[in-house]
């Protein structure tokens, strides 16, 4: 089996929390954790950071890999990553974009949004996905007799936030070879501020396609009143679609990213771009399927119909 490798992204500076992930998962494969690669411009205190958490991290510096150019960054891995290697990158919407064409410059295996390893058997790295909007799993036998880019989606493996690697940083710059490009990075566009901040919330009392009906939104806002300033209403991304509920408290990987104490997932399946925003707290889901895959994220899970079970939980509260 080649080295181990994990790509890590960062943005003003701060790794992104997968990246705490990524040791974990590499360890599931070799035992050992892998060697971290940081690309960017003017990125020392990133790597630094790396290398708290993995021992050995690979920096490749250059102006051209100031922004998130999938394109360009490709071009680097592909001249710094050897071919035979194991790449591992969170799955998200910048490794959708730049991890199957790597794979392919390196002519290796592609394996994308993984929730599980399985270990290696032979020259079969053995993972898990869901198919079916994560009502089936499927296990894939992967051939890294070649090498595999494997994107895992986050959360699948706990976050190792020891900080002690005291690693080393190794500067590769010079062998990114030609980092021209075709595509241009215009600009990053923020989401859209509103007046509720549910990243400060203690509490959230989050809702999905599940709520069934704008008039029953009611159900969320009251449970929020009974409990009191700690707790906010937050949704999935159909609901802001639907305009029930503005952009602002939309969770996910094209919303907010949120850490509260305890999550309450409310008719919500559990897609990969919503969990994506939940980098933290308890759980608690609520979905009158027992197989909705929100259940395997959840800490508690209760099958029942929400719009019993909110009324139900607010008049409970109100009475404590
Ligand atoms: C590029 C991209 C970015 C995206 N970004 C985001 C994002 O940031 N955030 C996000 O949330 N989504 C995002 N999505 C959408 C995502 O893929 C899912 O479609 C979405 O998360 C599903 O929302 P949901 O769970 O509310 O709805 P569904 O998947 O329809 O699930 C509804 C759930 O409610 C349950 N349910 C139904 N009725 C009841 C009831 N009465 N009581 C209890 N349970 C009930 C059902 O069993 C089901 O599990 C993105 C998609 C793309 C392509």
């Amino acid at each position: 089996m080649g080295q181990v490798f994990a790509y890590l992204v960062h943005r003003d500076g701060v790794l992104d929390d997968a990246a705490m992930e990524l040791i974990n998962a590499a360890k599931a494969i070799s035992g050992d954790a892998a060697t971290a690669i940081v690309t960017g411009s003017g990125i020392d205190a990133v790597a630094t950071a790396a290398a708290a958490i993995f021992p050995n991290v690979i920096k490749v510096d250059n102006a051209a890999l100031a922004y998130p150019n999938a394109e360009v960054v490709r071009k680097a891995l592909a001249n710094v990553i050897p071919a035979g290697s194991i790449v591992l990158f969170a799955h998200n919407t910048f490794s959708m974009d730049c991890a199957p064409g790597l794979s392919i410059k390196l002519g290796a295996s592609f394996v994308s949004d993984i929730v599980g390893i399985d270990g290696v058997e032979g020259s079969a790295l053995k993972v898990i996905r869901q198919e079916f909007g994560g009502e089936v799993s499927t296990h894939v036998n992967v051939d890294i007799a070649g090498g595999a880019v494997v994107a895992v989606r986050p959360g699948t493996f706990t976050a190792d936030e020891s900080k002690s690697a005291g690693g080393t940083v190794t500067d590769k710059s010079a062998d990114a070879g030609d980092l021209s490009a075709n595509r241009k990075f215009i600009e990053i566009v923020e989401p859209e501020a509103g007046d509720v901040d549910i990243t400060k919330a203690d509490v959230l009392i989050s809702i999905g396609r599940g709520i069934e009906d704008e008039e029953n939104i009611e159900l969320a806002m009251n449970l929020k009143e009974a409990m009191g300033n700690a707790a906010e209403v937050s949704c999935s991304r159909p609901i802001v679609d639907a305009k029930w509920l503005e952009p602002a408290r939309q969770v996910g990987t094209s919303g907010c990213t949120v850490k509260p104490k305890v999550y309450m997932a409310c008719g919500i399946s559990g897609s990969f771009q919503h969990l994506g925003g939940i980098k933290g707290g308890l759980i608690i889901a609520i979905n009158k399927n027992p197989n909705a895959p929100i259940f395997q994220a959840a800490s508690v899970g209760i099958v029942a119909n929400i719009i019993e079970f909110l009324p139900a939980l607010t008049e409970k509260i109100e009475e404590m």
